[in-house]
């Protein structure tokens, strides 16, 4: 055993640890805990811990079902909202065959090997989310609206609203678990919020999204609100979206940043923004994995809905934020596609996969958009050659099984499971009947 696990197993002695929760993510982003006795860790480390694999959403099929769940020491945590007393910690595990090989289904492995592929060409790919969801009061019930907790908006400060409350209560929480916050504010939305990560490296960041899920939650019960990260609860107020800033480094050099270049940007930072836009359709049914979550990309909302990039355009689908004279450091790229209901493994994966391929491939990139490209019309969005992202999950399932980059990044595994879940909810979706037509047509047809 290593030196990490030895400080964990030291840490259950000293912070009297009762339980150890091993966290793991299914294919669809849904957090799984398994609650192990301390005596047991030992033995998770060396061998891990077994689960039928069958039971888990994505994971294996019945004839291959043993799995095995091992810890990594490097994600040891102690659950803040667990309370004084004995203590729960907490780790991420990586998912492995009996024979001791990763297994296809993991999304953290998803993300750790396209990692590597992108390691073995000498970079890191940093990544730094902006969080946005909404507050409920109370527990939504099937089939009503959801009330949210205020009428605030964006950037509102109200002495005594619940977000601020909120806000506070969940930030001390993600930083007793280590987790940096940047920003934090009231977003656009009565009731929304939005939480900004401090960066790092994307399997970093991914488990910490995960693990900000959780807290944001646990935080919300504990206050009696509910919280909840679908992309678009309301007709009339923005969706919630997890625009992403990314960057690549090689060693301790942002690739991204040339000084003198125009907007700092490097040629390695064009072709990784032409990949993305190059690969965009194909990868959005991951990025934006929900039937709801495509009535949150329907224009306006500043959500994007056309294949685009700016400076400074809130409309375009990849943004180069503003730089700041003597940090090029800080050069990165904001991909505002991205919603905050996504597997974040899956996500960053398929979307440094297209990177890079922008990269591999030299992709040119096209001209920026200047406008607000929700305001022109259709015409000029032709002229301009702006191609709009897949409007419903079935245009996006469409793309994605023509797409040979998903299918290489995600495996075939995940690939093929992947796409016949979601066919699968779009079938279901297609044969409900809302409120919307009873509405429209009971009164006059
Ligand atoms: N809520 C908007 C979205 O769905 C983003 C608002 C903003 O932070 O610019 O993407
Ligand atoms: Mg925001
Ligand atoms: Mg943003």
């Amino acid at each position: 055993m290593g030196k990490q696990e030895d400080f964990v197993l030291r840490a259950l002695e000293e912070r009297d640890v009762r339980f150890v929760r091993l966290w793991f993510t299914d294919v669809l982003g849904y957090l799984k805990s398994v609650a192990i006795a301390p005596a047991e860790l030992e033995g998770a480390f060396t061998e891990g811990i077994g689960f039928d694999g069958s039971a888990i959403e994505g994971f294996a099929r019945v004839t291959e079902a043993d799995m095995l769940a091992r810890p990594d020491p490097s994600t040891f945590q102690i659950l803040p909202w667990r309370g004084d007393g004995p203590a729960t910690a907490r780790m991420f595990c990586d998912i492995t065959m009996p024979d001791g090989s990763a297994s296809y289904a993991d999304p953290r492995y998803v993300l750790k090997r396209t990692l590597q592929s992108a390691a073995e060409q000498g970079f890191t790919f940093y990544t730094h989310p902006e969080i946005e969801f909404y507050l409920f009061k109370g527990q939504p019930e099937a089939g009503t609206v959801p009330v949210p907790v205020d009428r605030s908006g964006y950037f509102d400060h109200t002495s005594t609203s619940a977000g601020s409350d909120f806000r506070r209560e969940a930030i001390t929480m993600l930083e007793a678990m280590g987790i940096s916050v940047e920003f934090s504010h009231h977003e656009g939305g009565p009731g929304q919020q939005e939480i900004d990560l401090r960066y790092a490296d994307a399997l970093s960041t991914a488990d910490n999204i995960m693990t900000f899920r959780t807290v944001v939650r646990e935080v919300a019960l504990g206050q009696g609100v509910w919280a909840s990260f679908m992309p678009k609860p309301f007709t009339e107020h923005p969706g919630s979206g997890m625009h992403t800033h990314v960057s690549l480094f090689e060693g301790d050099r942002n690739a991204f940043f040339e000084a003198g270049a125009e907007y700092q940007l490097s040629a390695t930072g064009r072709h990784f923004i032409a990949g993305i836009l190059h690969h965009a359709a194909e990868i959005t049914c991951v990025t934006n994995q929900w039937v709801n979550s495509y009535k949150r990309l329907i224009g306006g909302g500043e959500a994007p809905s056309y294949i685009s990039w700016g400076h400074n355009n809130r409309s375009a689908m990849v943004r180069v934020p503003m730089y700041k004279p003597n940090k090029g450091q800080s050069t990165r790229i904001e991909l505002r596609t991205i919603d905050s209901a996504c597997n974040p493994y899956l996500a960053f994966a398929v979307v440094l996969a297209a990177g890079m391929k922008g990269l591999e491939n030299k992709y040119e990139l096209p001209r920026e958009a200047e406008d607000d490209v929700w305001s022109l019309t259709d015409r000029e969005r032709q002229a301009l050659g702006l191609q709009q992202l897949p409007k419903t999950l079935w245009e996006a399932i469409g793309v994605a099984e023509r797409s040979e980059l998903l299918a290489e990044t995600l495996g075939e595994h995940v690939y093929d499971f992947f796409l016949r879940n979601k066919r699968a909810e779009w079938e279901e979706y297609r044969g409900q009947v809302s409120a919307f037509e009873r509405d429209r047509m009971l009164p006059v047809i």
